[in-house]
């Protein structure tokens, strides 16, 4: 054996094999990949490799390429495929499962300050057909590779719990959509892949054993000191309420859009999870809705919150044979609170507040309403007000109502005269919490065109930048700014 591919895959282990493998294909099923042809890595991601202990330079080897683009014929490994079931659009979907994703393995970190170790799930999507393909061909296109690649490290460099993306691999094998694209790999790497729907699944065909199975799983990898406790499931299921209101209140806070909020899109640790289409808003708009097929706009920016929370309750549902229905409301019952806390907070320290106080309920929500109105950029206006103390005119001439936001400017500063800190200090706090870059949909757009022609400089400059958006980052400045008008044009959907 190759030593680059040993010193990677002898770090694997598969827990989830070992635990379910007695339970025939309950859980998961043993799948074989079909690897790429002709693959060509698009971009490596060094952060994450230093994270998880990796030689970058062992992962772009020859070896570790081909692995990547599913070519396990000189490793010993026994890739599985979850399955799982789900709401979409509110509607029961039965069975969905991983189509065109598979689980190498999970790879041992040991933190570099605690003896904890950690397992970190090592996935290829788009590595070819599982059981769970249905009609569809395994594969994830180009395009659509490169949205999730740059997107989650777009999240994790914001603060935001997601899954991660190890390398992303380009190929010559041809996948048809509405034209022939090229396939790729995105080498996924997350904490879990244990989704609602994976307990939806086994709720729904009345296998409450596997329910439970699932959940112990869940708790003995990643909540050990709970394995005795009788309350453990009471504490899941409040740890998955908790986290979630807390990823959706940030995503409300940095105008991130997921896009396809299904149940079988909803990780049961809370992590952003399933890139598609999703998008960061410009212009402050409540009712944006970033997925062109979501016609009814079920998940538009403004219903995230309470999407989140009927996920949750389909969760709940679906944990009835662990938990009395009293417990699960219970838990529920904590969503709105935490959401609101967090969200509030944010918003407070995004406009350099010390601490949210009742009365800045208006403060923010006029904002809002003012922003929406003047259609104005929401990432842009925060970074600007950043500098208000040393240039007013830059920010105020983001609206059209001047007059407007000078009623509204007013109240703020008395806001801040509150408080003690100096207007450098409150500016550097708001530097660190009010990004400069976010991943637009044009910025994605451009990568990808010239991904497509064989350039992959702008996916890796685009990564560079996103992995510390509050950054300046002074070659890419022409990123900081208002979207160009052919942004408007881009419409992104579920094809991929
Ligand atoms: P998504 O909308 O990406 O979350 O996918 C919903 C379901 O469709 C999941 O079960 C995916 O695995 C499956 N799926 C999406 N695209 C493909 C594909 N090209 N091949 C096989 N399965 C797919
Ligand atoms: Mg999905």
């Amino acid at each position: 054996m190759n030593e680059t591919h040993f010193t990677f895959t002898k770090r694997l282990k598969n827990t989830f094999l070992e635990v379910f493998k007695d339970t025939g294909d309950l859980h998961f099923v043993a799948v074989k990949s079909q690897p790429l042809t002709n693959p060509v890595f698009v971009s490596i991601n060094n952060l994450l490799c230093e994270k998880l202990g990796l030689d970058a330079g062992v992962i772009s080897s020859e070896v570790m390429l081909n692995l990547m683009a599913g070519d396990l014929s000189e490793v010993n490994l026994q890739p599985i495929s979850l399955v799982y079931s789900g709401h979409q659009f509110g509607v029961w979907a039965g069975q969905l499962g991983d189509g065109r994703a598979m689980t190498l393995g999970e790879l041992e970190v040991t933190g570099s300050t605690t003896e904890e170790t950690q397992l970190w799930d090592i996935q290829l999507k788009g590595a070819g057909t599982t059981p769970y393909s249905r009609f569809a061909d395994g594969r994830a296109v180009l395009r659509s590779s490169i949205r999730e690649y740059l997107c989650s490290e777009a999240m994790h460099g914001l603060g935001i719990a997601t899954t991660r993306a190890l390398c992303l691999v380009n190929s010559e094998t041809p996948v048809y959509r509405e034209e022939v694209e090229s396939a790729a790999t995105l080498c996924r790497v997350a904490r879990s892949h244990i989704r609602f729907g994976s307990f939806e699944h086994f709720h729904y065909r009345n296998q409450p054993e596997a329910v439970k199975n699932l959940a112990d799983y869940v708790i003995s990898r990643h909540f050990p000191d709970w394995i005795d406790e009788d309350d453990r499931y009471g504490n899941l299921i409040t740890h998955t309420v908790g986290e979630t209101a807390k990823m959706i209140a940030q995503w409300q806070a940095v105008g991130f859009s997921h896009g396809v909020m299904n149940t079988d899109n909803m990780s049961i640790l809370g992590d952003t999870i399933d890139y598609g289409p999703f998008g960061f808003l410009d212009s402050y708009n409540p009712d944006f809705i970033c997925n062109h097929t979501d016609t009814n706009g079920r998940y538009s920016f403004k219903n995230q919150p309470s999407v989140g929370l009927w996920n949750l309750n389909a969760l709940a549902t679906s944990l009835l044979s662990l938990l009395p229905s009293e417990l699960l409301v219970d838990a529920l019952k904590t969503y709105e609170p935490t959401f609101l806390q967090v969200y509030r907070g944010l918003m407070s320290k995004k406009l350099g507040l010390e601490e949210y106080r009742d009365s800045d309920e208006i403060l923010i929500n006029d904002l809002l309403a003012l922003m929406a109105e003047n259609q104005v950029d929401y990432t842009l206006f925060f970074r600007q007000l950043c500098y208000l103390s040393e240039d007013q005119r830059e920010v105020r001439n983001l609206f059209i109502d001047r007059e407007a936001f000078d009623v509204w400017a007013k109240v703020y500063l008395q806001r801040l005269e509150q408080q003690d800190s100096s207007d450098s200090e409150r500016s550097a706090v708001m530097l660190q919490t009010n990004p400069k870059y976010i991943l637009r949909n044009y910025m994605a757009q451009t990568a990808i065109e010239k991904a497509q022609q064989g350039d992959y400089s702008e996916v890796n400059l685009l990564l560079e930048i996103l992995q510390s958006p509050f950054e300046e980052h002074p070659h890419a400045n022409h990123y900081a700014g208002l979207p160009p008008d052919w942004a408007e044009t881009i419409s992104v959907s579920c094809s991929s």
